[in-house]
């Protein structure tokens, strides 16, 4: 079984949930919840999105917001006063530089204040439907046990690009992300039910 294989049968496995956990409907929504969501649950950032975008529905309004609104708004998020900088540093740019929209462009993307490749990557995939590897820890975890050692998620994302064809980088971000979270999990892994126990050097016996 090659990459391209396996990146199928977890995708098979986990089809009716090949998506990201953080509500969103456009790309500016996902860009804010995707910031927020940094070294905080989806859980979390999914509770106070709704009235977010409600009350803030584009980079303008977050832009004419103060820092002590903004803050408001997304606590309890983990690390709420950085973040609320941080989102307003990066609609400031937005409006600045790109009238206000959301650029379908990783490397445009990857240059606002407190937007790293991740997060650059999660917009392309999930809101503009553009080829991107999505490398987060369960990603890696899921990689590490298959026997696909990487130093860190740049790495990672760099080399799964040439093992891949474009039209599996989504599938691959979705599929291992879900598989990481459903089934192998950090403390223990649930190999009976997974779909690539057969080749898996991590394999743990029930
Ligand atoms: S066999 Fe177990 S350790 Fe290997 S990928 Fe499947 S769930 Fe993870």
């Amino acid at each position: 079984m090659d990459l391209k294989q396996i990146v199928e049968a977890l995708a098979d496995k986990h089809k009716d949930a090949l998506r990201f956990d953080l509500n969103f409907e456009n790309a500016y929504q996902l860009l804010i919840a995707a910031m927020l969501a940094a070294q905080a649950s989806d859980e979390s950032v999914n509770q106070v999105t709704p009235s977010f975008f409600s009350r803030f529905p584009n980079p303008r309004e977050v832009v004419a917001a103060s820092i002590e609104d903004l803050e408001k708004a997304i606590y309890p998020v983990n690390f709420y006063k950085t973040k609320a900088k941080r989102v307003r540093e990066a609609c400031q740019v937005l409006v600045d530089r790109f009238n206000g929209e959301v650029p379908d462009d990783v490397e445009a993307l990857s240059q606002l204040p407190g937007v790293g490749k991740k997060t650059a990557n999660m917009v392309l995939l999930g809101a503009y439907g553009k080829p991107a590897v999505v490398v987060d820890r369960h990603v890696l975890r899921v990689l590490d046990r298959l026997g696909f050692h990487f130093k860190d998620a740049d790495q990672a994302e760099q080399e799964l690009k040439s093992m891949l064809p474009e039209s599996h980088w989504g599938l691959l971000s979705y599929a291992l992300m879900r598989h990481g979270k459903r089934l192998c999990l950090a403390r223990k892994p649930n190999c009976l039910e997974c779909p690539v126990k057969g080749i898996c050097p991590s394999r743990e016996e029930a």
